[in-house]
């Protein structure tokens, strides 16, 4: 009699030993899955932020670019290929209109008054 209730005992630890496991593994499983949603979710929210956020850029860059076509960016680029910003003041003639680059395509003459320069140096336009 003790024998058998011992037995049965056993018997029930195991199968309530299965039913634990596999009740976690269900469990785990579904924190698993959970998890993952939670992931996409933040993935996909990172991925909205972000456009949204390079949209709000990009909408300011073109207001920038509006203002800038409009006013300083004239004073601002180099003469000759609009792109580069001045960097160099040349001399005797004093103007500050083109880039190093262009500078070195000037064949000594500035671009503005067509005075022949022999310095050049560093411009800080700010
Ligand atoms: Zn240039
Ligand atoms: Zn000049």
């Amino acid at each position: 009699m003790v024998e058998r209730r011992r037995g049965i005992r056993i018997i029930a630890f195991i199968f309530y030993s299965i039913a634990t496991v596999s009740a976690m593994r269900k469990v785990w499983k579904l924190w698993k899955a959970y998890e993952e949603k939670q992931m996409r979710a933040r993935i996909l929210q990172d991925r909205r932020e972000r456009a949204e956020r390079l949209e709000a850029n990009r909408n300011r860059a073109d207001a920038a670019d509006i203002r800038n076509a409009t006013s300083d960016v004239d004073l601002r680029l180099c003469v000759v290929c609009l792109n580069n910003p001045r960097e160099v003041i040349l001399l005797p003639c004093g103007h500050v209109v083109v880039c190093v680059d262009c500078m070195e395509r000037l064949n000594g003459t500035c671009p503005l008054c067509r005075m022949s320069f022999s310095r050049t140096h560093a411009a800080y336009v700010s």
